[in-house]
């Protein structure tokens, strides 16, 4: 045991590093020693053997016993060791989160003693860190792993596929499980690893019947819980509370907090520097750090450094529950809630709201703070609440989703009988026919439920069926160029900021972006004034934009407009001193938003959805400043009332004019089937 002595360094350093053909650097071999006590190393000769042995294991592991960092690896040298030299094999690894596959990658790249990108990478939607000659162990998000299974349905390239955090139940690690059954039969050569954190196991062998399953046991010392005694009425407020209170009277160790989002999370961080700093010197240092999906992946690593003296403080999504494990943490404050994705399949709306977390995951969240020694969880929930109120386990999001897009895709794979496909957690047969409506009225399929060749491009677009639809019918309305852009910033964070200490500032600055027809343009305005300014990150933080949205935002343009330029769609712009200019712009929004149109009710002086009927609310970011008759919605949000946002003028005459001129192209072009009329439902 222990770590080599100096003559022993001075003999491995000779050692070559066969993924490289460089000699291995001095950190390689220290990283190396930790990595050796990790659990699942106890189990590397069984696992390899398992490996051999059968198609399908099933990995069951305690968070941090080194599923997501050592497996791959154990995998990509064993597979390679038996290949005659040359060809060597490519493995796959999906996570859930664009975080994990980001942070991971470059930790196991940082193991391997590699650069990131070249024998070891990442995919995740719009930004690809790997490379097609070289990368041999690839991390990416399951929703790119159903992506390359479009254009290669067999995963050919692929020796073997590790599905790991499994215990998720995504939408689209889900379609994967069913997807890789299908695939496992017709390649015998194939090897599939499922790994997981919780011990749905026998429901996941059930599945996958004939799988090896396998546990590594954790190594996990007590933690003791405690509850609140009383319901708290203020989360955000107990949890600053007890920040304190942990820091002021527990002894040494690091303390983990999970809260809901970004904004959240910046707002409470500022607040406990703020009460710490209030205590003065009698307690000691603390370092604050904030762990969510858009913090760019240098700070993200800030959260792995220990800190020199006194305490770290993480202030978390739930990317730390299962995804990321920081070690060192002993305190653990679970205030209860998280933010889930919720559907209403009456309205096909589809809505994040901060809701309470199961039983499984409040032990995952426990399980944190024991890692290293005996920890404690402060629960800010009481226990009956626990008990009585807790749901057992999260609902699978299958069967919380809006399944248009993920329909889209199986046609795209070829899966047509959706009854038939088998799911682990079947979602209802309404939900999967309102999806099959959707994209029939948006033209995707035809009567007999065939895609077209419409829905084929469509699929090709990383985006939601409305809004690859609007893209691709705007340059028939001349602004193909601006829709682009609007896609764009639609598909990346808020631009805007908001500092809660400069807020009339901020809203004057994004006053002056807005525009009087409405969201849309205001954001296209954004971006055009972005690229005016040159990029330029003064200009931005004079004007409350956020400089790391705006370049991703330009990174998705660039790369639609790459897939446009594939299937011949042409970028174009109307002469911005035209009439038609904005015109056409919000002409072409109805292209591929026509479901998504409120009318103002006179009489009660509410919206109300031209589809379903429901009152709906403008959301107060809009930068309407009147009502207008019609408007067309990006989105709807469900939180206390229900509220439409990023919304646009429009004209309820374009509705039908739009409707015949959608259908006369769509032929013109053979997309067919773009009609608004009932389609009789079948099954
Ligand atoms: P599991 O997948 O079983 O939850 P992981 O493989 O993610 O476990 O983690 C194994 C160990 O690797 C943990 O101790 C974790 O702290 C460490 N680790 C993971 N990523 C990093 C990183 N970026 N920097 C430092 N340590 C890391
Ligand atoms: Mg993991």
């Amino acid at each position: 045991s222990g770590g080599a002595t100096t003559k022993d360094n001075a003999v491995v350093s000779s050692v070559i590093n066969p993924w490289t053909g460089m000699p291995y650097s001095q950190s390689y071999y220290e990283i190396l020693e930790k990595r050796k006590t990790l659990p699942v190393w106890q189990q590397k000769d069984e696992f390899l053997k398992a490996l051999k042995a059968n198609q399908c294991i099933i990995l069951v592991g305690e968070t941090g016993s080194g599923k997501t960092t050592q497996i791959p690896q154990f995998v990509l040298e064993s597979v390679n060791a038996e290949t005659p030299d040359g060809k060597r094999m490519m493995i796959a690894c999906t996570q859930p989160r664009r975080v994990a596959a980001m942070s991971v990658s470059r930790r196991v790249a940082e193991e391997m003693d590699v650069k990131i990108g070249e024998e070891v990478g990442y995919t995740i939607r719009f930004e690809d860190c790997s490379s097609t000659s070289k990368t041999l162990l690839k991390y990416l998000t399951d929703g790119m792993l159903l992506r390359e299974a479009m254009a290669d349905p067999l995963l050919e390239r692929y020796k073997v596929i590790i599905l790991d955090e499994a215990h998720e139940r995504t939408l689209a690690t889900d379609v994967l499980f069913g997807l890789l059954k299908k695939v496992l039969r017709n390649r015998p050569d194939l090897k599939l690893v499922v790994m997981s954190a919780t011990l749905e196991a026998e429901k996941f062998q059930g599945y996958f019947s004939g799988a090896y399953c396998m546990k590594v046991p954790g190594r996990l010392h007590p933690v003791e819980i405690l509850y609140s005694e009383e319901p708290e009425k203020n989360y955000v407020e107990a949890t600053i509370r007890t920040v304190v209170q942990i820091h002021m009277f527990e002894g040494p160790g690091d303390v983990l907090v999970f809260l809901t989002g970004e904004e959240e999370i910046e707002d409470v961080c500022r607040k406990i520097d703020k009460e710490i700093a209030k205590l003065g010197d009698q307690s000691g240092p603390v370092k604050v750090l904030p762990l969510y999906s858009t913090l760019p992946p240098a700070v993200q690593q800030k959260i792995f450094e220990p800190v020199s003296s006194g305490r770290k403080i993480v202030v978390s999504t739930n990317i730390a529950e299962t995804s990321l494990t920081i070690d060192g943490i002993v305190y653990v404050i679970d205030p209860g809630f998280s933010k889930q994705k919720v559907y209403s399949p009456r309205g096909c709306v589809e809505s994040l709201l901060v809701s309470p977390i199961s039983k499984a995951s409040a032990c995952q969240r426990a399980g944190r703070a024991g890692r290293t020694r005996p920890g404690k969880c402060f629960r800010l929930y009481t226990e009956k609440s626990f008990h009585n109120h807790l749901e057992a386990q999260t609902c699978p999001e299958i069967l919380r989703s809006n399944l248009a897009n993920t329909v889209l895709t199986l046609k795209k794979l070829g899966i047509d009988d959706l009854v038939h496909f088998d799911l682990m957690d079947p979602p209802a047969p309404e939900t999967v026919m309102r999806a099959l409506e959707v994209l029939y009225s948006l033209g995707a399929l035809d009567d007999e439920g065939n895609l077209t060749k419409l829905g084929e491009i469509m699929s090709e677009f990383p985006l939601d069926p409305q809004m690859s639809k609007m893209l691709i019918f705007s340059p028939g309305f001349h602004c193909s160029n601006e829709i682009l852009s609007i896609c764009s910033m639609l598909s990346v964070p808020n631009c805007f900021l908001r500092p809660r200490e400069a807020r009339k500032a901020a809203d004057e600055a994004k006053a002056k972006f807005g525009h009087m027809d409405g969201d849309h343009i205001t954001l296209l305005n954004v971006y055009h004034t972005y690229k005016k300014n040159d990029e330029d990150p003064v200009w931005c933080c004079q004007n409350f934009v956020n400089e790391k949205a705006l370049k991703a935002a330009d990174n998705v343009r660039q790369q639609l407009a790459q897939i446009m330029a594939r299937f011949n769609l042409k970028l174009c712009s109307t002469d911005f001193k035209s009439g038609d200019y904005y015109i056409n712009i919000r002409k072409a929004l109805l292209a591929g938003y026509f479901m998504q149109v409120a009318h103002l009710e006179s009489n009660t002086g509410h919206y109300s959805t031209v589809k379903d009927n429901q009152v709906v609310h403008l959301h107060p970011s809009s930068c309407l400043d009147h009502k207008p008759e019609w408007i067309v919605y990006h989105e709807y949000v469900l939180t206390s009332r229900n509220f439409i946002r990023t919304v646009t003028n429009i004209c309820g005459d374009w509705l039908a004019e739009i409707m015949i001129a959608l259908e006369k192209s769509g032929k013109k072009l053979g997309y067919g089937g773009l009609t608004l009329k009932d389609r009789k439902q079948t099954t």
